[in-house]
């Protein structure tokens, strides 16, 4: 794709290129970058969006569900006419009106490591913890940004790691990937809409910091407590006896 701004593209990404800190130079480097999103819901849905309208030029959907009424409640990509079909379809359709300048790619797939090659950043929307861990466990080996967030009733979490600058210190560190899946999830204890629409564009504030060089504290940790209004941002620590990127690793 070509890194050159047409008059077009100068309008459309005008709030970017009066950024000082963004620019011609930044707007270039969104568009040439590879950007997978894995899990089109809550979450997925923001970020696409966000990430599209931004300018980001690659775009990866993965996920294997048909929209269901029950999304509709915050799955903001969807209309109640998609109900049934694949929401990486549904979803791709919506993007590419928003902004036919960038190529966007979509699987109806659970997450595979042969799903995984070729990404500057994987950005792990799904409420799966095997799939997060194999999304982790991918990033670590091929060096690159992973930006996982959740969300459960009124509360969210994110977690940021950019491997291509550090090594130690990864998801595993913090939950063990022989944890057991949580009890509780969105589709058995509920979850406020807006939360996830936080929690997404948290996400994709986050993949833009990263691709424009700005993203500094590697495992840094940030919760949202919906009910109370607070955020409280943590720092993680790395385990040396991590089986993914400690030293037995
Ligand atoms: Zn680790």
């Amino acid at each position: 794709m070509s890194t050159e701004l047409n008059h077009e593209q100068f309008m459309r990404y005008s709030r970017h290129l009066l950024m000082d800190d963004i620019g011609e130079l930044g707007q270039q480097k969104l568009s040439e970058a590879r950007v997978l999103i894995v899990g089109l819901g809550g979450l997925g849905c923001p970020v696409a969006l966000y990430l599209a309208a931004a300018g980001v030029g690659q775009l990866t959907l993965c996920d294997p569900d048909r929209v269901e009424l029950s999304n509709l409640q915050r799955q903001i990509l969807y209309r109640e006419s998609d109900c049934d079909e694949y929401k990486v379809v549904c979803a791709e359709r919506e993007l590419r009106a928003l902004n036919p300048h960038i190529r966007v790619n979509s699987y109806a797939d659970e997450i595979s490591d042969v799903l995984m090659d070729g990404y500057d950043i994987v950005v792990d929307c799904t409420d799966n913890l095997a799939a997060r861990q194999l999304m982790n466990a991918r990033c670590v080996a091929d060096k690159i940004g992973f930006v996982s967030a959740s969300a459960l009733g009124w509360e969210g979490q994110l977690i940021a790691f950019d491997f291509a600058a550090h090594a130690n210190l990864c998801l595993n560190c913090i939950v063990d990937k022989d944890s057991p899946e949580p009890m509780q999830n969105c589709s058995n204890s509920g979850v406020v809409g807006p939360v996830l629409g936080a929690m997404g564009s948290l996400q994709a504030t986050t993949v833009m910091r990263m691709l424009l060089g700005f993203f500094q504290q590697h495992g840094e940790m940030q919760r949202y407590d919906g009910k109370a209004g607070r955020w409280l941002a943590l720092a993680a620590s790395a385990r040396r006896d991590c089986a993914v990127c400690g030293e037995v690793a």
